[in-house]
């Protein structure tokens, strides 16, 4: 399947007001709220250069983090910590959650001004996109301090949509989510995709649909439970899967293995015999760790063993793959044509057990296959390991990913235009 939906190549948008919905969700340092990393704005600006050099005035907004939006819900979610609600403390946690330190720092990577609304849709809103001039930029408030964003409200997507004269979708993060920013909008505007969601669904939709073979699909992470979905659609497409991971554990254990102290999911054994058997049924090569790096606590200081997979012993868990299985990995890898990677081989983030991971990155980073890094902590993995210039995409929106991978439809995709 070919991405089929307009961009804003395929519309003029000359001397047009577009409302622009980005993906600002921003890491903050908890003490300061200084942004810790930009680089979800920086995916985001070569969408808005081409806006502004083609003569649109843009309207740009996001979510970040998840404000209560009303007192009441405040005072609930504090109840069920069995907390009591001030009212100055909720007016605090608002204030934290302010889209303006992101227009700052976006205004020092654009080069030019950004003009900053203190609210979503209300008067400041209004009279700063009415004013806004083609060549210039306005960014709204945390679209989450209005309580209709989240429930997808028409009435707010209603008084969104009126800001502008065209929608476009460029928070790839957020296109899993209806919400009026992200989908309601789409019923009173034009809606196209920016450049950012259109690259993502080019490339990952073109590695599931029409993959470069051998396509090796490599999963792992902490648990089954989050993956059945991407571990069942890949195995309708891949010729070769490997399982490392916490999760490997769970279908050793369905082959009889003692895993010891390893994560194990019960509830997934049956889940993980059916995977085995459609494997083999599909001729699709499925992968294993035949060796593993156990330790007797789960800590950064634990001392390292290698043991057999199958037989990890009562007192050890499974912290990372072994060597030899490391290198049967690696070898299906650097033979591939495809790679699509989610969830680390091991705890990495602990580095007596980020070997496994480290060699996984550097195999796809030299094999010479089209390179996919799909899912939150396997984006953090390869980049915290210094191999993110060598991939060929990493996804910039983890729970989308996900959900793309399972084969799902995205609602803030469905939602635009087809070409
Ligand atoms: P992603 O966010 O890329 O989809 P996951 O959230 O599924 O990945 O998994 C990431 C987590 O899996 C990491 O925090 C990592 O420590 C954990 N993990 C990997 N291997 C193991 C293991 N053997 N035991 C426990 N946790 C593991
Ligand atoms: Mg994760």
């Amino acid at each position: 399947m070919n991405y089929n939906k307009k961009t804003v190549l395929d519309v003029d948008v000359h001397g047009k007001k577009v409302l622009l919905r980005c993906d600002f969700n921003v890491p903050q340092d908890k003490a300061t709220g200084a942004i810790t990393s930009d680089k979800r704005i920086v995916a985001a600006l070569p969408t808005i250069r081409y806006l502004l050099e083609n003569g649109a005035a843009v309207i740009a907004c996001s979510h970040l983090g998840k404000p209560s939006a009303t007192f009441e819900a405040y005072a609930k979610k504090q109840a069920e910590k069995g907390k009591e609600a001030k009212r100055e403390d909720w007016e605090k946690s608002l204030k934290q959650l302010s889209l303006a330190p992101v227009a700052v720092r976006l205004s020092e990577l654009l080069g030019q001004e950004v003009l900053f609304a203190n609210d979503v849709v209300g008067e400041d809103a209004q009279a700063k996109a009415k004013a806004l001039q083609p060549g210039q930029i306005l960014l709204l408030e945390n679209t989450r301090f209005e309580k209709g964003e989240t429930k997808n409200d028409p009435e707010l997507s209603r008084q969104l949509a009126a800001l502008g004269e065209l929608f476009v979708s460029d928070a790839f993060g957020s296109v899993h989510r209806a919400h009026a920013s992200t989908v309601g909008v789409a019923a009173y505007l034009p809606a196209v995709s920016g450049f950012l969601v259109a690259k993502e669904l080019e490339v990952m939709g073109k590695a599931l649909d029409d993959p470069r073979r051998p396509f090796v699909s490599v999963l792992g992470g902490a648990k089954v439970g989050d993956k059945i979905g991407v571990i069942s659609n890949l195995l309708d497409r891949a010729d070769t899967i490997i399982i490392g991971g916490g999760m490997a554990y769970t279908f050793l254990a369905a082959q009889g293995g003692n895993i010891g102290k390893s994560l194990c999911e019960n509830d997934r054994l049956d889940f993980a015999r059916e995977m085995l058997a459609k494997a083999k049924e599909k001729g699709v090569q499925l992968l294993l760790p035949t060796d593993t790096v156990a330790a007797a606590e789960f800590s950064a200081d634990a001392a390292p063993v290698v043991v057999e997979s199958m037989n990890i012993g009562d007192d050890l868990m499974g912290m990372d793959i072994g060597p030899k299985t490391t290198q049967t990995f690696c070898d299906a890898v650097v033979g591939a044509g495809t790679v699509v990677w989610n969830g680390p081989m091991g705890v990495f983030e602990f580095p007596a057990f980020a070997k496994g991971t480290e060699a996984m990155a550097k195999a796809m980073a030299e094999s010479g296959a089209v390179t996919i890094v799909g899912g939150g902590d396997s984006a953090a993995a390869v980049e915290q390991l210094g191999f993110a210039d060598q991939m060929t995409h990493i996804s910039t929106g983890g729970g989308a990913s996900l959900e793309f991978l399972e084969g799902k439809e995205l609602p803030g995709v469905a939602c635009l235009q087809d070409r």
